[in-house]
C-alpha cells in the first residue's frame, strides 16, 4: 500500500491510530455495556481534526477524500466499530450534500458539521429497508413549503442528531422517481423520536425511530430536485460504502491482531496453539482476508477520489470487507476456545459488532445483486 502513502497520508494514518489506541479502545468495553456513545471522544477527536474530513477547504473543512476516510476509520474502528461507525454517520451526511444540494445548502449543512452538530440520514421504515423505493413516508407541497408525515426506524444518531436527511415521497405512484431527499431540523414541530433500539453489537452507537407528523418545511429544504432522492441515496451508497467497508476492515484487523496475539501465547499439548496446523490456518485465512479487503476498499476509495464511477467497486468492497469481518470474527472466538466466548476478553464484542456490517448500508446479499447488474452492464 506504500505506493499511495503520501507524508500526510501517513501523518492521519499514524494520528488516527495513537487515538484508537489512547482514546477510544480503552473505554470501549464499557460504552458497550452502558449503550453508551461516549460524546467526550468526539469532542478530542474535533480536536485534533479527524471529524469531518470530506468538507471541503471553501467551507471552512478539510477538504479530504474517499481515500483518508477509508484510512482514518480503518484505524479508528480498531478501537471500536461502534463509537467510530456512529461518527461515520456525519460523514454519510455530508456525502448527501456532495452528491446534490444547492449552494446555501451546502454552506448551511457544512457549517452546522464544522460547529459540531450531528446529523442522521433516515432512509429505513418499518416496510421498506432494501426496498428503498418502497417507503411510505409522504411529503406533499403545499404553496412553498411540504408537509411530511410517516416514520423511519433504524436511524443511527436519531437521539444525538440536530438534524435529519429524511428520503420522502413526492409522488407515491411515481415508484423510485417519486422519492425525494428534504433537510428537517429535530426542533421542527412534529418530529419527535422514538425508542432508542436496543442492539445485539455496535451498541455505543444508538439507533432509533423517528416520527414524522405534518412537519411542514419550507421548499428550500428539498434537496436536489424532486423525484432526485432515490438517485442521491444510489451516489450516496457510492460514497459510503467504502467507508463502511474500511470500518468493516478495522474490525477484520483487529480479531487478526487480537487472534496471533493469543495464538502465541496460549499453549496446548506443549506448544503455543499457532503451531498447530489447525490454528495456524486459521490465521492465515484471516490475514488473506484482511489484505485483500485492504485491497477492495483503498480501490473503490481511490476511483472516486479520481472522479472515476466505483459502484462496483464499492459493492466489492462493502460485500467482502463485511463478510470478511464475520468471518474473522468468528473465526477469532474459535481461535480464543472458551475464553473467546467471554465479556473479559475483546473477541465476544467484535463477533456481536461484525454482524450488522452485513446488514446496514446494503445488506450482503443486495451488494450482490448491485454486482451481478454491474457485470451485466460492462
Ligand atoms: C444498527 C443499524 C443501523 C442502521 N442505521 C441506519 C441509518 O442510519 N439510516 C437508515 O436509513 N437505515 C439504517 N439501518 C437500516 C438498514 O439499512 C436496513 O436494516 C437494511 O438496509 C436492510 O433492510 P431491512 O432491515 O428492511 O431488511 P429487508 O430489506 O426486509 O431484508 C431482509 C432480508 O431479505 C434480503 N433481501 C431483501 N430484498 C432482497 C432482494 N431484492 N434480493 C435479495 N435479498 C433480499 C436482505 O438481504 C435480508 O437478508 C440500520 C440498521 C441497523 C441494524
Amino acid at each position: 500500500m506504500n505506493f499511495l502513502m503520501t507524508e500526510e497520508r501517513k501523518l492521519i494514518q499514524n494520528l488516527a491510530r495513537e487515538f484508537a489506541r489512547n482514546e477510544i479502545a480503552p473505554i470501549a468495553a464499557r460504552c458497550d455495556q452502558e449503550a453508551r456513545f461516549p460524546m467526550e471522544v468526539f469532542h478530542k477527536l474535533r480536536d485534533v481534526g479527524l471529524v469531518n474530513l470530506t468538507v471541503p477547504e471553501a467551507y471552512g473543512g478539510p477538504g479530504l477524500g474517499s481515500l483518508e476516510v477509508a484510512l482514518v476509520t480503518e484505524q479508528l474502528g480498531w478501537g471500536c466499530a461502534g463509537i467510530t461507525g456512529a461518527i461515520g454517520i456525519n460523514t454519510i451526511v455530508a456525502d448527501v450534500f456532495h452528491s446534490a444540494g444547492t449552494e446555501a445548502q451546502r454552506k448551511l449543512v457544512f457549517g452546522r458539521l464544522l460547529e459540531g452538530q450531528w446529523g442522521a440520514y433516515a432512509v429505513t421504515e418499518p416496510s421498506a429497508g432494501s426496498d428503498v423505493a418502497g417507503i411510505k413516508t409522504r411529503a406533499e407541497r403545499r404553496g412553498d413549503r411540504y408537509v411530511i408525515n410517516g416514520s423511519k426506524i433504524w436511524i443511527s444518531n436519531a437521539p444525538l442528531a440536530q438534524f435529519f436527511i429524511v428520503f420522502a415521497k413526492t409522488d407515491a405512484a411515481a415508484g423510485h422517481r417519486g422519492v425525494s431527499a428534504f433537510l428537517v431540523d429535530r426542533d421542527a414541530a412534529g418530529v419527535s423520536l422514538g425508542k432508542s433500539l436496543g442492539k445485539l453489537g455496535q451498541r455505543a452507537a444508538p439507533a432509533g425511530e423517528v416520527f414524522f407528523n405534518d412537519v411542514e418545511v419550507s421548499a428550500d429544504r428539498l434537496i436536489g430536485d424532486e423525484g432526485h432522492g432515490f438517485m442521491i441515496a444510489m451516489k450516496v451508497f457510492d460514497r459510503s460504502r467504502p467507508m463502511v467497508g474500511a470500518l468493516a476492515l478495522s474490525l477484520a484487523t483487529r480479531c487478526l491482531d487480537e487472534a496471533v496475539a493469543y495464538a502465541c501465547e496460549r499453549h496446548t499439548m506443549g506448544k503455543p496453539i499457532i503451531e498447530h496446523q489447525a490454528i495456524g490456518h486459521k490465521l492465515a485465512d484471516m490475514g488473506v482476508r484482511v489484505e485483500a479487503s485492504r485491497l477492495l476498499v483503498y480501490q473503490a476509495a481511490g476511483l472516486l477520489d479520481a472522479g472515476q464511477p466505483n459502484t462496483l467497486q464499492a459493492a466489492y468492497a462493502k460485500l467482502f470487507a463485511a463478510d470478511s469481518a464475520m468471518f474473522c470474527a468468528t473465526e477469532a472466538v474459535q481461535v480464543f476456545g472458551g475464553m473467546g466466548y467471554s465479556t473479559e476478553y475483546p473477541v465476544e464484542k467484535l463477533f456481536r459488532d461484525a454482524k450488522v456490517l452485513q446488514i446496514y448500508e446494503g445488506t450482503s446479499e443486495i451488494q450482490k445483486s448491485i454486482i451481478a447488474r454491474e457485470l451485466a452492464r460492462r
